[in-house]
């Protein structure tokens, strides 16, 4: 399937060179003073045209890596299979992607390889024009091609109508697409998320069907897409997305079977989070990927460790036991580093500490280094009834208290100790609903 472009002209579109970063403009630049073909693509183009900032520029070119290579000196190629170039400008990198060949839809099958590991469809790597490289592509919005040689928008895909009409398009046969990479499904659920497009019934039809390729998909990939999916502001509309479509349980099963419906105290649980999460971002705080995992398994581990304490553990053994438990499930679908998994299980392990408010046991949690997460996933609990906001308010009034005041608060010192105790002060082994300290709730 070949189609001319509609090219949209300068005087047809909004986006301004203005909005392009140095970098991105000296490389289009370079390669078009050199005879090549360069255009700006991607996300990059779909997010200038909807007046948005782009969080990196990627550009097309029919100049070939090594050619590429040979006109910047701050340059990199990457990648076995299809080599890309990076350029280098201080800390931003430009991706130069030569123009690959053999389109999509009616392709010719001999060029076709299946990946080994992953099962998927390999067969974008060779070389060609623009006209073939468009077909690759995923949606219809990501297929817009800006022309730096005359500040045109290239269209193949009918991209532009498609961004006007805020519609998410995947180019040619869905299910074909989806098969060739799980992967898009998730990237449906997102740009949905982050631009507010409404999926076409065509794309969004087939996701039901094929949810569960996405199991087949590299753990360490999905790590890639967690990231894009939950820590770039859009969270609790990912969320949402993912589950409307029926991908969550892909990602994450133990805390979808825990959720089930989500409609409940448990679903308002994990928006919160959602929420919270977002807000930090709007507010340029950090965000880390630890939190929000922790949050996710915090519903089962929490049943799980009710289990282990009917079986005769501690709370603190069963909590500690069930962390490790769904940790590593969870990993072994997505492949979370172990800089974030360590510190989540121990965030997790934690929560029972809580319940412990006298004693120099709580005074040294309550200024270690795994107090301060620990600490916000309890306030989130409190906020959600999944945690006593007595207990919670305690922990936030010691905080700020001198080293005196709070020898005193834990009993620690003679006189007065414990008068902003919570109702309860040391607890038993068991809450009074008799499950286990920090458990999530059972609604
Ligand atoms: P973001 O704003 O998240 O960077 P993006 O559209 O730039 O969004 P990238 O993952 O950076 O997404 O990919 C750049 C471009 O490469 C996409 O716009 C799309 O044209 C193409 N692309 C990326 N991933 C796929 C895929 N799995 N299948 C087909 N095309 C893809
Ligand atoms: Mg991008």
């Amino acid at each position: 399937m070949r189609h001319a472009p509609v090219v949209i002209p300068r005087s047809e579109h909004c986006i301004s060179r203005a909005e392009i970063s140095r970098s991105a403009l000296k490389v289009l630049y370079r390669l078009k003073d050199a005879g090549y073909q360069a255009y700006l693509v991607g996300g990059s183009v779909r997010d200038l045209l909807l007046g948005r900032h782009p969080k990196d520029f990627d550009v097309a070119t029919d100049a070939h890596p090594e050619e590429v290579r040979a006109l910047f000196g701050n340059c990199r190629l990457i990648g076995r299979r299809f080599r890309l170039a990076h350029v280098r400008y201080g800390r931003e990198v430009i991706e130069v992607a030569t123009f690959r060949g053999l389109g999509t839809e009616g392709g010719d099958n001999e060029h076709r390889e299946v990946s080994a590991e992953s099962g998927r469809l390999l067969r974008d790597n060779v070389y060609g024009a623009l006209e073939e490289d468009v077909w690759r592509r995923d949606f219809t919005a990501n297929a817009l091609y800006y022309n730096i040689a005359d500040f045109s928008v290239w269209d193949f895909t009918g991209g532009f109508a498609d961004l006007q009409a805020q519609r998410l398009r995947l180019i040619g046969d869905p299910e074909l697409r989806y098969r060739e990479d799980p992967v898009r499904m998730l990237r449906a659920a997102r740009f949905a998320a982050k631009l507010g497009f409404t999926v076409d019934p065509d794309t969004a039809a087939p996701i039901g069907q094929l949810a569960h390729l996405i199991d087949g998909v590299p753990a360490a990939r999905l790590f890639d897409e967690f990231l894009k999916l939950f820590q770039a502001g859009h969270a609790l509309a990912s969320y949402r997305e993912l589950r409307r479509f029926g991908l969550f349980e892909h990602l994450f099963p133990a805390t979808a079977r825990w959720l089930g419906p989500g409609d409940d105290a448990r679903g308002r649980f994990l928006e919160a989070a959602l929420a919270n999460t977002d807000a930090r971002v709007a507010d340029g705080r950090p965000v880390t990927p630890m939190f929000l995992f922790g949050v996710f398994l915090w519903g089962p581990v929490g049943d799980r460790a009710v289990q282990l304490a009917a079986e005769g553990m501690s709370d603190y053994q069963a909590l500690s036991v069930a962390a490790a438990e769904l940790t590593r499930e969870q990993t072994d679908r997505i492949a979370v580093p172990k800089r974030f998994s360590i510190p989540m299980r121990e965030m997790l392990q934690l929560q029972s500490r809580f319940d412990k408010t006298s004693g120099g046991r709580a005074l040294a949690f309550l200024h270690s280094e795994r107090f301060r997460a620990a600490y916000d996933l309890l306030l989130l609990r409190a906020a959600v009834g999944n945690a006593d906001p007595e207990l919670a308010r305690w922990w936030t009034a010691i905080q700020s208290m001198s080293p005196e005041e709070q020898g005193r608060e834990l009993g620690l010192t003679r006189e007065g100790g414990g008068k902003r105790r919570p109702r309860g002060g040391r607890r038993g082994r068991r809450s009074r609903s008799g499950e286990v300290s920090g458990s999530p709730p059972s609604a």
